[in-house]
């Protein structure tokens, strides 16, 4: 019987290197030289007063989260979108307590240590119901959890 070999599928993933290089995941936000990462075009829709009238969907946007920055989105094509532009307070930009920490169940920092940071584990078991929507309500569009945890140690 004739037995034909298999041809090797090795090119599937070529679209996914393609990709990666489109989508630079850092930049250097233009005001303070900080390394920032990409957020998600969705983020910026649902962070910006008038999304319409910033957004270039062609274009790929940072978030700095540096408290003594008021840049908040920027372009490597040197647009910016800085904190009057956000619809709320960005608490990565505010130093005290009264910062919002997460941004999904509307706690701050004062909430967290009043509560002697028992409202961290109430994040937590939201998050690990798949309860959250960092994506939409952090500015950064990560998970507010890893931020808060960096933030309470550096603070
Ligand atoms: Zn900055």
């Amino acid at each position: 019987m004739y037995h034909r070999k298999q041809k090797n599928m090795s090119n599937c993933c070529s679209n996914q290197n393609i990709q990666n290089k489109r989508h630079k995941k850092t930049s250097v936000c233009p005001k303070d030289g900080k390394e920032c990462q990409l957020v998600e075009y969705s983020t910026l829709l649902f962070q910006v007063k008038k999304p319409w009238k910033f957004i270039d969907n062609r274009q790929q946007y940072y978030f700095c989260s540096d408290t003594g920055c008021d840049v908040v989105y920027f372009t490597d094509d040197g647009q910016i979108i800085s904190i009057n532009e956000i619809r709320n307070p960005v608490g990565h930009k505010l130093k005290g307590d009264d910062a919002i920490a997460c941004y999904c169940f509307n706690i701050n920092y004062q909430d967290i240590k009043k509560s002697d940071y028992k409202l961290i584990d109430f994040i937590k078991t939201q998050t690990l119901n798949k309860i959250c929507a960092c994506v939409s309500h952090n500015p950064s569009g990560k998970c507010c959890l890893g931020e808060i945890k960096l933030r309470l140690r550096t603070f």
